[in-house]
């Protein structure tokens, strides 16, 4: 099936008097691994069950491939959706399980065979047609499930949190494999998650989402290099967000901040903010120096502690202008030089720190 270009129009889901998605506008090119991040409650399921039918809209448009969907019912859609919980039937084998659908559609027997085969092959589960759901592991039953969508030939697969009841290990791993089945299929897939790191390995974008709305869509490392508001910042990863108050731009056009009582510079971010503002850095980008060395954005500060992670060291940091900030120190095999109660100087270098967006800081135009 060709296509699976997915606009979402304006949309807007109310329940009663909560509204639980405000006004989405997204848009996601055929063949795209989109991921939609957010905290629990923020609205990524309903929007996604608005996409596959099973919820309508208040209001706004869903368009697939062109057309106007918002009425369609779920079954004439060409889109497919695996859960969290796999939701396989118990009491019919791998085989039979993927050929559910198939069958429904009374697709001529030789076809499904070839069909199921197909789909089970692409989920490396060949060996195990016979099977019944419950002689297989967590992993295994997921794959089943995704077969199952993917023997449809979806334009569109939605997939809500469905690594979600597996463990760390078996997660990281088939994250792996759905990213290379997505590419090898080349379908749209529409992923749901609240885990970042999951959303980090596998999308090429993501939307960021918080009350019902979208706060960034952008590739991976855009997101997490150039967090576009104070909540993207916080949501992946560690923020190390500090208070500051704008004094406006220099030559170059980057942003002049007062930290305490400190002057920075921050060569990224938005330039607009005035007032009270919000800066950060990511904990790998700060440079630690033992020695004062004069210089643009040194800070003093005191190693609070500092936490031996196996490949890196995590030093807190508690910085002269009254923040605590976390340090991150690739593991290079030697000692770190730095110890609790050591006085340091933190160097934010004006790349690494930004300025972010925060309700009610815009300078006016
Ligand atoms: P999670 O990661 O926990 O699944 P989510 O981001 O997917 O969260 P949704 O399931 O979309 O969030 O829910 C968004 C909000 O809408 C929540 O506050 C939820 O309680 C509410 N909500 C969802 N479905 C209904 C419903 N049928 N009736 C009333 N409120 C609902």
């Amino acid at each position: 099936m060709a296509g699976g270009e997915v606009q979402l129009v304006q949309l807007i889901k109310r329940f009663g008097a909560f509204i639980a998605v405000d006004g989405i506008n997204l848009h996601m090119p055929a063949g795209e691994f989109f991921s939609m991040l957010g905290p629990s409650g923020c609205g990524k399921t309903t929007t996604l069950r608005m996409i596959a039918g099973f919820e309508q809209p208040t209001e706004g448009q869903i368009v697939l491939d062109g057309e106007d969907m918002t009425q369609t019912p779920p079954h004439r859609r060409h889109v497919n959706t695996v859960f969290q919980n796999y939701a396989l039937f118990p009491h019919l084998n791998v085989f039979d399980n993927v050929a559910f659908g198939l069958r429904r559609q009374r697709v001529e027997r030789g076809e499904v065979t070839r069909r199921v085969r197909e789909a089970l092959d692409l989920v490396q589960l060949t060996k195990f047609e016979r099977r019944r759901p419950a002689q297989m592991s967590g992993g295994q039953q997921q794959r089943v499930a995704l077969a199952r969508a993917l023997v449809l030939k979806p334009a569109v697969l939605l997939l809500d949190e469905p690594l979600g009841a597996l463990d760390a290990k078996l997660r990281k791993q088939l994250q792996i494999e759905l990213k290379a089945l997505q590419q090898q299929v080349g379908i749209t897939f529409i992923y749901v998650t609240h885990d970042q790191e999951e959303a980090l390995t596998m999308s090429d974008r993501i939307a960021v989402m918080s009350n019902g709305r979208v706060e960034q869509v952008a590739p991976p490392r855009q997101v997490y290099e150039e967090p576009a508001t104070v909540f993207v910042a916080d949501f992946l990863g560690v923020s190390n967000l500090m208070d500051a108050q704008a004094r406006g731009l220099d030559a170059q056009g980057h942003c002049q901040v007062r930290a305490g009582s400190f002057d920075l510079c921050c060569a990224r971010g938005d330039t607009s903010v005035s007032g009270q503002t919000k800066i950060t850095i990511r904990p790998e980008r700060v440079k630690l120096e033992k020695t004062n060395v004069s210089g643009e954005n040194r800070v003093p500060g005191q190693v609070e502690r500092s936490v031996y992670l196996g490949n890196a060291v995590q030093l807190i940091v508690k910085l002269a202008t009254g923040n605590v900030i976390q340090v991150l120190m690739q593991n290079g095999g030697e000692e770190i030089p730095f110890n609790p109660g050591d006085s340091v100087q933190a160097h934010l270098p004006r790349d690494a720190l930004r300025v972010l967006t925060d309700t009610g800081a815009k300078l006016p135009s």
